[in-house]
């Protein structure tokens, strides 16, 4: 059993989801660590100190954690983040020896953790294991985002290039690392996401509306997750104005005041396009209360310009919610097209209303879909995830050795030849 530091430096793996920046990652990262300290690992997870709390707290057995002083202990804006990287690497090493024990394997999530990931394991002596969750590359593609930083991208290829393995979501995002970033595809391993079968299944539907207050009759679209650009909300507004399902309705889930601006944006659009009335933002929900709006909705949509996974989907498929996503990303790889749900390959309002309107007419093609949906996911379960990368860690380790030994093995090779020719014998 290994002890092992993930990093999660932007974002705290216990902040309230569906805001600007916690999402799938937060998700991802606590409950990998979860699954892992059950397995029987030790599992500190190192953030930024964002507020007066306790800087080490017990999350579970063998689970910490671990709020490292780096800046003010307060929210800081994204771009502001990298200033105080400096003093993270310091005090998460401190932290270490002053624990008196070091870290077999350092994990790190997202681009400015992979930075602080190249360093710490640098500086502790251990392997280091990256995943990006999202890639500046991709976002500045899809031309919708505000642009990523240059230096983004510089640091996200050093991440790449050093880091002793790379894991991806999705083939998709392992294709971009080595097309764009230069990734050395044989350290490069794809291992799904996970989510939580057991709280996320099927429920009873009207149950599900009444508790949430949407009417036994309505026609309803759902969409769950941080409200930001990237998402697509506005093809989806788009295309609930042009869906001719009388009263189709939707309910917008996701969305703190950080995301104050868009929210208003998109109250704009829908009152321009005449769906107002039939649009009802939520606000973020917990993430335990979600399975009541995957049960009440009739579809869920992902209109995403990118995923590298899409957690939401899956979730929504465990909830026996059919899906109507982009042909992007991670969601190639768990909606499959005619059986649990549609890819939509045009990022267009249009082609999203067409698909929507065959769903919402048809209850026995929903039927299929939520049954054949479950199915697709049953191999998502965090024990498999877990697994994978504890398995993976293990090879590193493995490897790592193996160079070690290498190493020394040349350096002797080279001290045997250095004595023989200074003895007068030949090499
Ligand atoms: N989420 C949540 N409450 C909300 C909005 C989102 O719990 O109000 C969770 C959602 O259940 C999912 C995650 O946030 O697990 C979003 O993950 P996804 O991979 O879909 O998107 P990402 O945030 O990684 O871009």
């Amino acid at each position: 059993m290994k002890r092992i530091a993930q990093i999660s430096y932007h974002t705290s793996p216990v902040a309230a989801l569906g805001g600007r920046v916690s999402g799938g990652m937060n998700v991802y990262v606590l409950e990998l660590s979860r699954e892992l300290a059950r397995m029987g690992h030790e599992v500190d997870i190192f953030t930024r100190r964002e507020g007066d709390t306790e800087p080490v707290q017990e999350l579970g057995p063998r689970l910490r954690l671990v709020q490292v002083d780096a800046g003010p202990a307060q929210p800081v804006e994204k771009e502001d983040l990298p200033a105080h990287m400096g003093d993270f690497v310091r005090n998460a090493r401190e932290f270490a020896t002053r624990e008196q024990h070091g870290y077999d394997i350092v994990h790190s999530h997202y681009w400015q953790s992979a930075r602080a990931g190249v360093h710490l394991a640098r500086g502790l002596g251990a392997p280091h294991v990256t995943m990006f969750h999202t890639l500046g590359e991709v976002k500045n593609r899809a031309r919708i985002s505000e642009h990523e930083p240059r230096s983004r991208i510089v640091h996200e290829r050093n991440a790449a290039r050093r880091a002793d393995a790379i894991i991806t979501a999705s083939e998709h995002e392992r294709t971009i690392l080595t097309r764009h970033y230069g990734a050395d595809e044989t350290r490069m391993h794809t291992i799904p996401c996970g989510i939580d079968l057991e709280l996320f299944h099927p429920r009873d539907r009207d149950t599900a509306r009444a508790t949430i207050g949407v009417a036994a009759g309505t026609p309803l679209l759902l969409w769950v997750g941080r409200l930001e650009k990237l998402k697509g909300v506005d093809i989806l507004i788009q295309a609930l104005a042009e869906v001719e399902t009388p009263g189709a309705s939707l309910l917008i889930v996701g969305g703190d005041a950080g995301a104050a601006g868009l929210k208003e944006e998109l109250l704009q659009q829908a009152h321009d396009a005449g769906v107002a009335d039939r649009v009802r933002f939520e606000g973020a929900v917990p993430h335990d209360r979600l399975p009541t709006y995957y049960a009440a909705a009739d579809v869920c949509v992902v209109p995403s310009y990118y995923e590298s996974f899409g957690l939401v989907a899956v979730e929504s498929l465990a909830c026996g919610t059919p899906v109507v996503a982009s042909r992007v990303g991670g969601l190639i790889s768990t909606v499959t097209d005619g059986v649990n749900g549609y890819l939509i390959p045009w990022r267009c309002p249009g082609p999203f209303a067409e698909k929507l309107d065959v769903l919402l007419n048809n209850a026995e093609l929903r039927a299929n879909f939520s049954r054949a949906g479950r199915r697709s996911v049953e191999r998502f379960r965090w024990r498999n995830v877990a697994v994978a990368v504890s398995n993976l860690y293990d090879r590193i380790e493995v490897s790592r050795r193996a160079d070690e030994n290498e190493a020394a093995y040349d350096a002797f090779g080279k001290e045997a030849l250095e004595s023989a020719l200074l003895a007068g014998g030949s090499a």
